[in-house]
């Protein structure tokens, strides 16, 4: 299997640390709002291949943590007049339900930061007793140019180095003794969340994070250590000068990285505001359009977002299903369970598709060629099962297009419709749930019909209803 190294900035056979196993590490988001869609890209992309690992019978430790003290947290929580807590804790739960819905496999572990300061403090410690650290009036800083491969990942010479980027800024940054140097611990300022140190009473920079939960969870060397391609520089670049000092080993072996979304071919971001939730493309699509639309191009590619593309992605998607029911439907007036030596031939013939299939994701998991296998699959099932096709063919073939579907996380049985009668009667229920002030069930029946595709409006004539 043949991975792309952002490191070596080539592809590189994959060699596991330890035979059987993979430990991987991918950087998660900050909550403190809905995540959109170019967060979920990561999440699909390295889900699909933590599923492809699976698939080939590896043991895969998934870590993926949640940045939830941050200065966009406390910003959020002050807008609302809450706290940082409450936000980050709401934001986790609307992020994992989005998961759910893109059917993204729940992680071996999430570790919280907030719940790893000890361990940060650590390794901290062991830095500043190392030589790689100092504090300067209750901040400590990361003493970059002593990390003699500092600039390996993203290719940048030191001299040019600028520190930029998400460094946390605090005031009198000057007192550092090189600009290029980087915070580990900061003092807390009026009204944040802040933990004792030996330093100060104050909160972890957003680097040290990951270095320490991936040590603690996965070990001091990993495999694969992945997230989009903004990550490069400076945070992976900083994970590895903080990890591999505090250690002394070679941080994580591979290094993958997913390109950018764009929204109509234009950078997708918060500041030009032309981003969408993905809440919000879920009240217009089933989230598995969006993975299977994810999963049509290269993940190292940038890839444009559009309502064409997105169309185009439901009816291949569409193609898929429709191929997988009509299997299902045929099982169920089959006669005999024993194939034909033609269908027997035909099955050595469909195995051609598997091949392909495992071929283009050996190649630096090239979902956009799987997807092709899959389509040629579905060609074959169209023209060769049929009414006189036996249970076992048709079985056969049903599990073979299960197992490749799998490796995408595209379910391919249909979801069952919703009749009006029942969305009234959960309708009602909401209602009823809301004057006994029990919103929590009223918030659940409004997701649960949500997930079916159906979307509920307050109006003021009382609770409207529409299919997505
Ligand atoms: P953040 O919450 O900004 O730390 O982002 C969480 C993850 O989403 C990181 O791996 C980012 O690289 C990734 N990400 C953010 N925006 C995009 C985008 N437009 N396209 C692809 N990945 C993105
Ligand atoms: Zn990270």
């Amino acid at each position: 299997m043949k991975i792309y190294n952002t490191m070596s900035k080539k592809k590189e056979e994959f060699v596991p640390l330890e035979e059987g196993k993979v430990k991987m590490y991918v950087c998660g988001p900050t909550v403190y709002n809905l995540i959109h869609i170019g967060n979920a890209r990561p999440m699909i992309v390295f889900d699909t291949v933590r599923r492809y690992f699976e698939y080939k019978g590896y043991d895969v430790n998934f870590v993926s943590n949640f940045t939830d003290v941050d200065d966009k947290i406390i910003k959020k929580a002050n807008e609302e007049g809450v706290s940082a807590d409450e936000i980050s804790k709401r934001y986790i739960a609307e992020c994992k339900k989005d998961m759910e819905g893109m059917n993204i496999e729940p992680a071996t572990k999430n570790p919280l930061a907030t719940e790893e300061i000890g361990g940060m403090i650590e390794m901290i410690k062991t830095l500043i007793d190392k030589g790689y650290a100092y504090e300067k009036n209750g901040t400590v800083y990361y003493r970059t140019r002593k990390f003699k491969d500092y600039g390996k990942l993203s290719h940048k010479n030191l001299d040019d180095l600028q520190s930029g980027g998400r460094t946390l800024l605090v005031t009198g940054e000057d007192e550092k003794e090189d600009p290029l140097d980087f915070v580990l611990w900061k003092p807390k300022k009026e009204g944040e969340p802040a933990w004792q140190s030996p330093w100060s009473e104050g909160r972890p920079g957003w680097h040290i994070e990951c270095s320490e939960m991936s040590k603690k969870y996965l070990g001091e060397q990993i495999d694969i250590h992945a997230g989009g391609e903004d990550l490069i520089f400076p945070h992976h670049e900083n994970e590895i000068a903080q990890s591999e000092a505090a250690n002394g080993k070679e941080f994580a072996k591979y290094w993958m990285h997913n390109g950018f979304l764009n929204i109509d071919n234009r950078k997708m971001s918060k500041s030009l505001g032309n981003f969408f939730t993905v809440r919000e493309i879920s009240e217009k699509y089933d989230l598995q359009v969006l993975r299977f639309f994810m999963l049509s191009a290269h993940y190292r590619s940038p890839l444009n977002f559009s309502a064409e593309l997105m169309e185009a992605a439901k009816s291949g998607l569409e193609r898929i299903v429709t191929a997988a029911e009509n299997l299902k439907f045929l099982l169920g007036n089959a006669g005999t369970d024993s194939l034909t030596e033609e269908e027997k031939e035909n099955l050595e013939k469909a195995a051609a598709f598997t091949g392909s299939f495992e071929k283009a994701m050996e190649d630096d998991f090239n979902t956009a060629d799987a997807i092709a296998a899959v389509f040629d699959l579905v060609k074959f099932i169209n023209t060769t099962a049929g009414s006189d096709s036996s249970k076992g063919y048709l079985n056969a073939l049903y599990a073979q297009m299960k197992k490749l579907t799998d490796v995408l996380g595209i379910i391919i049985e249909r979801k069952e419709e919703i009749l009006d009668a029942d969305i009234e009667a959960l309708i009602e229920e909401r209602q009823a749930a809301r004057k006994a002030k029990d919103f929590a069930t009223a918030d659940r029946i409004r997701d649960e019909l949500l997930e079916k595709g159906i979307i509920l409006e307050d109006t003021r004539e009382g609770v409207k209803w529409k299919r997505a």
